[in-house]
């Protein structure tokens, strides 16, 4: 038996809030997960089916723009139906099979979230990629995953035709285009012509569903894999009261399509009923973004916190929402600033979350919890979270120490499986009973969890440890920053000093900066403890980042000390 009906047959119609119900009890821990689990038949066709019986507003279950007139609308019944289609040409096309991988490096387009599905249809493994990608990016990954086939656009295609003669597991290249190209075939045509009939396979709970490559933050990106139920259960509970998902949202994040936020969004939005939103978004625009909030019934909005950061330099009062209700980001951390500047203008509070590719959410301010400014928020069940030193113990709050999730004696479900060939990696990754993150923070006695920041980021000046966040959060305060990365750098006396590199608001850039460098200086010593203030300050035109918009304070950190030598800790 399958996890909802019989495999192979319309599942029972049941009450959408009691499947609902299940679903969530699942994904917190309260049921045992189901043996056989696949998403696209237990969810996508279940909706599908309540959609039919009249159980769901009608609002699309996809509604994709591209700001230029162009506009895709489907409702459950209408993805089943292309997602079959996909799942056709991957079987016979491509000739996947169940636990053949295939690559997606698309941009914000349909057919990411179509392949997606046919990927899940077929047992297939996906492994979404940034557009970004270089061909050596494309190589290693090529490599390293064995992928059998890729999909990308016209862009893309070139790089991959570059590097795929050192690619022998490669066979098949898709293209998401309107013209072809010699050893491509037409993803589009091939989906006009395939059929939508199609049986969808029967995958085991724990076979893998998805492998991500992780940003690449702190060193060469690890393979990061996700079974069916981890993925496709683990993030019910988060999008119900995390992300404050039901049947009537509209639910647009912003995020790239490469990155685990994308397949976030996805697994949570769609078992709660509620509607996927896409911009094409070609590239990241402030103005694009608050006029799209302007015109379209927008319920629920995420971003990574430099789009906020990037939204708040706005005149945010010129723009009326019209169904903005809830507000959320994560991904790297959110300074206070940026939270107050928006819910002054917007009159809406952000909800900030904290995860890793390994993981489902960790840590999360749910809607109508208290927010305390400055945390990630409680423990995001079903994870025991907890602050352990380096032997796995557990640390007395507000003590500083790794952010943990327990894995023994029970492994939660809603995890990765492994780095992928890299077994070494995956037992180092575990201190007693407990996984270690690689950050660093602690617990309050309420349960909120403080960011401090990555494990290699931590600056340890005069035996003072000292976390970059809170040293970039005080500087961001400061209206000449735009935004700041604070890092080590030596220092004959102390060792270590604290060192800002900060982006100035385009009004401040003309100013003296010796005097400017005192100004901030006495900023930071004023509004957090004077030892974290930045003895060294330079002033740059940008940040080094990941293709997610997380800050690359390694490079800076590297630059500072030198490659040869390193940084005190690596
Ligand atoms: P790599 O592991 O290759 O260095 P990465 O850790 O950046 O890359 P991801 O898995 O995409 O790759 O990112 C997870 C990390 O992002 C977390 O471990 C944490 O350091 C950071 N992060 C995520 N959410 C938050 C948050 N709300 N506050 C602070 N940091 C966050
Ligand atoms: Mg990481």
């Amino acid at each position: 038996r399958g996890f909802c009906g019989p495999h192979g047959q319309p599942p029972p119609l049941l009450d959408p809030q009691d499947i609902v119900a299940t679903w969530e009890a699942i994904s917190l821990g309260r049921q045992p997960v189901p043996e056989y689990f696949n998403f696209a038949h237990d969810v996508l066709d279940m909706w599908s089916q309540l959609e039919k019986a009249g159980h769901r507003p009608p609002i699309p279950a996809f509604w994709w723009v591209n700001g230029t007139g162009a506009e895709v609308k489907w409702n459950f019944e209408q993805l089943g139906q292309q997602s079959r289609r996909a799942a056709n040409v991957l079987r016979d096309t491509c000739s996947l099979q169940p636990g053949d991988r295939m690559m997606l490096v698309l941009p914000r387009l349909p057919e990411w979230w179509l392949v997606s599905v046919a990927c899940i249809r077929t047992g297939v493994v996906m492994i979404p990629g940034v557009s970004q990608l270089t061909e050596k990016d494309l190589k290693y990954r090529l490599q390293a995953s064995r992928a059998k086939s890729i999909i990308t656009s016209d862009s893309l295609a070139p790089r991959v035709d570059a590097i795929s003669a050192d690619c022998p597991s490669l066979q098949t290249k898709l293209l998401v285009s309107d013209s072809s190209r010699p050893g491509w075939m037409n993803f589009r045509e091939l989906l006009r012509e395939a059929s939508t009939e199609h049986n969808c396979v029967r995958t085991k709970s724990q076979d893998p569903l998805a492998i991500y490559f992780t940003s690449g933050t702190t060193g060469a990106p690890k393979m990061v894999e996700h079974s069916q139920a981890s993925y496709g259960l683990g993030f019910v509970a988060s999008g119900r009261h995390w992300v404050d998902l039901t049947k009537s949202d509209i639910f647009w994040n912003t995020s790239d399509t490469g990155w685990v936020k994308a397949a976030w969004t996805l697994f949570s939005a769609w078992p709660n009923g509620s509607c996927i939103f896409v911009h094409e978004l070609p590239r990241v625009d402030a103005k694009v973004i608050l006029n799209t909030l302007s015109s379209f019934p927008i319920t629920t909005l995420c971003c990574v916190p430099t789009i906020f950061r990037l939204l708040v330099q706005e005149d945010l009062t010129r723009y009326q929402f019209q169904s903005l209700r809830h507000c959320l980001t994560g991904g790297e951390a959110l300074n206070p600033d940026v939270r107050e500047k928006w819910k002054s203008q917007v009159g809406l509070e952000l909800h900030e979350g904290y995860g890793q590719s390994e993981t489902v959410v960790i840590c999360a301010n749910s809607k109508g919890m208290k927010i305390k400014s400055g945390s990630m928020g409680k423990a995001s069940p079903p994870y025991d979270v907890q602050i352990v030193d380096d032997e796995g113990n557990i640390l007395s709050p507000g003590e500083e120490g790794n952010v943990a999730v327990r894995v023994r004696p029970a492994r939660p479900f809603c995890f990765f499986s492994c780095y992928l060939d890299n077994p070494e990696k995956t037992e180092a990754s575990e201190r007693g009973d407990f996984y270690i993150t690689g950050d660093r923070a602690h617990k309050d006695k309420d349960g909120y969890f403080w960011f401090m920041g990555r494990n290699d980021d931590v600056i340890n000046s005069s035996s003072y440890r000292i976390g970059p966040v809170e040293v970039e959060s005080a500087l961001a305060e400061h209206p000449a920053v735009l935004e700041a990365a604070v890092v080590s750098s030596p220092d004959p006396i102390r060792g270590e000093v604290v060192k800002a590199f900060i982006v100035l608001s385009p009004t401040y850039s003309s100013q003296d900066p010796e005097k400017l460098t005192r100004e901030l200086q006495e900023h930071v010593k004023r509004v957090t403890a004077p030892y974290k203030y930045p003895r060294k300050v330079t002033f740059v035109s940008e940040l080094p980042k990941t293709v997610s918009g997380k800050i690359q304070r390694s490079k800076l950190r590297s630059q500072e000390w030198g490659e040869t030598r390193g940084s005190p800790r690596k």
